[in-house]
């Protein structure tokens, strides 16, 4: 077989999917699955969707379009502010987008004149983690300003902490984000359609919380494809973490002395990790490198240890383990070793059940 490639479990993802959107709707919460990660790979996005999500969000528009043409059937998020330069790809492809800036909503509401449409507009309200977000002060009057424009209606309010500083999202933020909601609700004379409280991260507090609030929805991706939270990187109960893994082919194997010897200046990325041990240690070579995935982020199996990765090398220490040219070995991902190997042209795919 290829190699190295990604085996996606489909099933996986379904169960871990249908496992928090019944959680969630116990609380009032629906899912928007998060396709980024998996290069909004369609049969992913079915997956997701036979597990009960109620929509698909995505960062890039570019793969907003691949779900599209796959002809899924269900709503479709940007959940990055669209760029100005692609208003018009943004509301032909996308449903609902997320914003922060006037200028871009201009745009949104000319582009959806011109094409006929009407473009949902989400307002993402900072609240601390300082990436994407309107000031708490201002985001009342902005929204007010949304169903001004041509071509676009309101849909809600949504906010995003944990991803750019690692703020949590608390009780305090929350209620903050419900609190805005009800202050814009009662200015704006109607009921908004969408209260998007967060990501994955926000799981920890939606299980805990007494009263989520206003919170109707949470945009997930990394907790259904991976089974864990990205607060601490926990496996989240029930759920499985083995649905991608990272499958490499031995290019050589063999005993080698453990310490390098010579004099030693930088390694191809920047200061090489300490090799402990003295003697001989069984040493292989696997071709996949920091071009298809993050080394910091492969589990390994159990007993072998990685001691390396250059642009197109994985250096591991076998330990007991036999293995020869030819053999593969297979690696359990986190959230950065799969963006990456999903991103490499290098890297294939091989799904469970290729035929759904
Ligand atoms: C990536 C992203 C998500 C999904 O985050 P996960 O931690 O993978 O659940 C949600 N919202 C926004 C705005 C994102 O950029």
């Amino acid at each position: 077989m290829t190699a190295p490639r990604l085996e996606i479990d489909l099933d996986a993802i379904t169960s871990n999917a249908r496992a928090l959107v019944d959680r969630l709707a116990g609380r009032g919460i629906r899912v928007t699955a998060v396709t980024k990660a998996a290069l909004a790979d369609p049969a992913v996005a079915a997956a997701l969707l036979r597990g009960g999500a109620s929509g698909l969000g995505d960062s890039r528009v570019e793969n907003l379009a691949r779900l599209r043409a796959a002809g899924l059937d269900a709503p479709l998020t940007l959940i990055r502010s669209p760029m100005l330069s692609q208003a018009e790809e943004v509301v032909r492809t996308a449903d609902i987008s997320l914003n922060t800036e006037p200028r871009i909503l201009d745009a949104l509401s000319t582009a959806a004149r011109e094409q006929g449409r009407r473009h949902g507009v989400i307002l993402m309200v900072e609240l601390g983690d300082l990436r994407e977000g309107v000031a708490a002060e201002e985001v009342v009057e902005l929204a007010l300003t949304v169903s001004k424009r041509d071509g676009l209606w309101l849909a809600g309010l949504g906010t995003n902490l944990a991803c750019q500083n690692g703020v949590v999202p608390d009780q305090t933020k929350m209620a903050e984000l419900s609190r805005l909601v009800e202050q814009l609700e009662a200015a704006a004379g109607e009921r908004l359609s969408v209260v998007s409280g967060g990501n994955s991260a926000n799981l920890d507090w939606v299980f805990s919380s007494a009263d989520v609030g206003r919170i109707d929805e949470l945009r997930l991706g990394e907790s259904i494809l991976l089974g864990t939270e990205p607060l601490r990187r926990r496996p989240i109960d029930g759920l499985r973490t083995d649905a991608f893994t990272l499958v490499a082919e031995v290019i050589e194997a063999g005993l080698k002395p453990a310490q390098p010897w010579g004099e030693r200046g930088q390694a191809a990325f920047g200061r090489p990790v300490a090799r402990r041990g003295t003697g001989l240690i069984r040493q292989a070579i696997l071709a996949i490198g920091r071009q298809d995935t993050d080394p910091d982020g492969l589990t390994p199996p159990p007993g072998v240890e990685i001691l390396g990765m250059s642009s197109d090398h994985l250096v591991v220490d076998l330990g007991d383990q036999d293995a020869a040219a030819g053999d593969e070995l297979r690696f359990g991902v986190d959230y950065s070793a799969l963006v990456r190997a999903m991103t490499s042209p290098y890297v294939a795919r091989s799904l469970s059940s290729p035929d759904l």
